[in-house]
């Protein structure tokens, strides 16, 4: 039997059927390719949890085997087409929920929707975890340390007014975190925080790792992704031709 795979945490956005030419952001995965993506962790190994339940276990040294699907900025599909998607597979999730866009606009790609507070309560009720992707969706590594405390706490009163306790865990909006933002973050009452694009390390609470996924993603990116080598090949030229299609190294994974 094959070892017990690193613990892995996967960043999403949207869950629709966007063609790719209009995925301007790449934040889209359509719901097939995340159920096929649910199904290769699946035959690599990994049993699936919540973001906050595979951060507490990584801190026991329980975290081997363990993937977490992670959603940022709380687009209403989180609702629509994810949640059945989550039902049908029986695998829990995280959503962060940028508390400002409840209800609103994604200011990146207007044409869509946010959560409603209902919706926000319905995923919960589903089992999806619902976490702190700050309130306003600005960078705090460019705010001082008192307003990026101001603007998590105002976050967890938002999602406390809907859901009724606040959350545990946050993501940093863009992934971006300096040590003063991680301090800011314990400070606001957060248990664990989340980085992306693999910055981080697993043993800072405030610091745990994920891996972005794209519209684009295949199973060549996942697989990198598990052991912590795409973003490292993304940085070098090789990555790019890896990334448009290296079809010898798609024959290595499995
Ligand atoms: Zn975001």
């Amino acid at each position: 039997m094959s070892p017990p795979r690193p613990p892995l945490a996967l960043a999403y956005h949207g869950v629709a059927a966007v063609r790719l030419r209009d995925d301007t952001y790449s934040l889209f995965t359509r719901p097939a390719t995340l159920r096929r993506q649910i199904q290769v962790l699946r035959r690599w190994g990994y049993r699936f949890t919540t973001f906050g339940d595979l951060a507490a276990r990584v801190q026991r040294g329980e975290g081997d085997g363990y993937a977490a699907l992670t959603f940022d900025d709380g687009m209403a599909d989180n609702h629509s087409t994810l949640l059945p998607v989550l039902r049908d597979e029986g695998v829990p999730a995280t959503v962060f929920v940028a508390t400002a866009y409840i209800g609103g606009r994604h200011p990146d790609v207007p044409e869509v929707p946010m959560l409603e507070a209902a919706d926000v309560v319905a995923l919960r009720d589903g089992g999806v975890e619902i976490g702190s992707h700050s309130h306003a969706h600005r960078d705090l590594t460019t705010l001082s340390f008192d307003e990026v405390l101001a603007d998590l706490r105002r976050s967890r009163r938002a999602l406390a007014d809907v859901l009724g306790e606040e959350p545990t865990v946050l993501a940093y909006p863009f992934g971006r975190a300096s040590e003063e933002t991680r301090r800011a973050a314990r400070e606001a009452g957060f248990a664990f925080a989340a980085r992306a694009e693999a910055q981080g390390n697993w043993d800072d609470p405030w610091d745990q790792p994920r891996q972005d996924m794209h519209s684009y993603s295949g199973r060549l990116g996942l697989w990198l992704k598990r052991d912590n080598r795409y973003e490292p090949i993304m940085r070098v030229p090789f990555g790019r031709i890896a990334r448009s299609g290296g079809r010898r190294l798609k024959r290595l994974v499995r």
